[in-house]
């Protein structure tokens, strides 16, 4: 019998089933309470927010929902909060998951892992669990999440995982808070046999407050980092490489929506409001009201499908298979859809000056050759490349080699696949 690696199921999978807009991916957000308080976080709410609880999914909503979304072709699942474990029910409403086949992914912060929890986690095996960690000594982390004694719980939870041998991965959030402890944390998870990975873009949260942006790095400080983790700046390269034809198709750029969601992925609100991804606030159908089948096949076919309204720098930008901006994040960001975050832009120049990607005129944007931020951004990728000098990093240099071209929407989608890995540091579909 031929086998394939996982990696190239997945990759495989994804490509032939984008094309027929399978919901191959689902994100519950089954709580957004928390016991942490963690300075960044885009959706957390107290642990004691009985309101919330009273609106979140019952068990009994969620079988339905997993029946109907078995049916629509659903194979990979994640929980994330807030604290998945917040619910004190988490874990039935994970065996329903579980007995209906999903690949199940948990996202936690560790905290309220008991051994009670570990053992029943060992005997339903999850496909992995991540766990963020906000810092590599007692200090910092306390000082992100806010909760006095939350290290130690955190710990105690890995413990516990990585004593039933479960299939743990760590990562970390790039804050101004946490950014002198990336390395020492990832050395942390390698001394332990763990995959680790790290991310610095952040969001406004969802409520529309604006807080997290102050533990914001700057965009110098992002591409930095960068340059200290040896997988970052070619797993960039190999994106754009990859992805710079696809992102120039014409469905590509005349949509308000141009990566995975809802065309391969959705998201669920712990108060059962189906979405394009975890982010986008607006465009929300009501699985309470009305069928997954309803929702996806019509409503987020609809919002997928929006076009934009006016002309913006995004729509024929060569490098935007790097980008951070999005219509979710520019949404929560900039009110509006359609107005890429400077931020990100900012970042993903930076990272094409360091890569050698030739970068053509552009009248919209700003970091363009001739326009009026070009000489700015020039200097700061300069001394970017002076910093990699004095680290004895070698640059990677764009390919020449002629791209592949794709076609329209499932290349969008894979882009968006790879660039949430790529993000991360490491190589899509792992
Ligand atoms: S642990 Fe996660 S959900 Fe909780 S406050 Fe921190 S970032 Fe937010
Ligand atoms: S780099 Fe700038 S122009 Fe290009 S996609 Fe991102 S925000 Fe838009």
């Amino acid at each position: 019998m031929e086998t394939v690696s996982y990696a190239q199921f997945s990759r495989e999978l994804h490509q032939r089933l984008l094309e027929e807009r399978i919901p191959l991916e689902a994100t519950f957000e089954v709580s957004r309470r928390c016991p942490l308080a963690c300075r960044h976080c885009y959706n957390n709410l107290p642990m004691n927010d009985r309101a919330a609880r009273r609106r979140e999914l019952s068990l009994d909503e969620y079988r339905r929902i997993f029946d109907e979304i078995a049916a629509a072709g659903t194979l990979w699942v994640l929980f994330t909060g807030g604290e998945i474990l917040a619910r004190a029910d988490f874990l039935d409403i994970y065996t329903e998951a579980k007995r209906r086949g999903f690949l199940i992914t948990l996202f936690t912060n560790g905290t309220l892992v008991t051994p009670r929890i570990a053992d029943y986690l060992a005997e339903w095996r999850p496909f992995a669990i991540e766990i963020t960690l906000y810092g590599h000594t007692r200090e910092t982390y306390e000082r992100l999440t806010r909760i006095p004694g939350s290290y130690e719980r955190c710990h105690c939870g890995i413990r516990l995982l990585l004593e039933r041998n479960l299939p743990l991965k760590l990562k970390t959030v790039g804050t101004t808070i946490t950014k002198d402890e990336i390395f020492a944390m990832r050395d942390w998870a390698e001394s332990l046999g763990v995959p680790f990975k790290f991310d610095s873009l952040l969001n406004p949260r969802v409520d529309c407050s604006q807080s997290p942006l102050e533990v914001r790095l700057t965009p110098e400080e992002v591409v930095e980092l960068d340059l200290r983790d040896p997988r970052r700046l070619p797993a960039w390269r190999e994106l754009n490489d990859r992805y710079r034809t696809a992102a120039m198709a014409p469905y590509v750029t005349n949509t308000v929506y141009d990566c995975g969601g809802g065309v391969g992925s959705f998201a669920v609100n712990p108060y059962g409001e189906m979405s394009i991804c975890v982010l986008s606030q607006v465009d929300t159908y009501d699985l309470r009201q009305g069928s997954f089948r309803d929702g996806w096949e019509r409503f987020l076919r609809q919002a997928r499908l929006q076009q934009r309204t006016r002309p913006v720098k995004c729509q024929t930008c060569e490098i935007r298979s790097m980008c951070g901006s999005c219509a979710a994040v520019n949404e929560l960001e900039n009110g509006d859809k359609e107005t890429p975050i400077d931020f990100a832009c900012r970042v993903n120049h930076l990272r094409a000056y360091l890569l050698d990607i030739p970068l053509k005129p552009n009248p919209l944007c700003e970091y363009r050759p001739g326009s009026e931020l070009y000489d700015d951004i020039q200097a700061s990728a300069a001394a970017l490349r002076e910093r990699a000098r004095a680290l004895g990093v070698a640059l990677p240099r764009q390919s020449r080699r002629s791209l592949p071209v794709f076609p329209s929407s499932p290349a969008a989608s894979a882009v968006a696949s790879e660039k949430a890995q790529a993000s991360f540091g490491v190589t899509a579909y792992e």
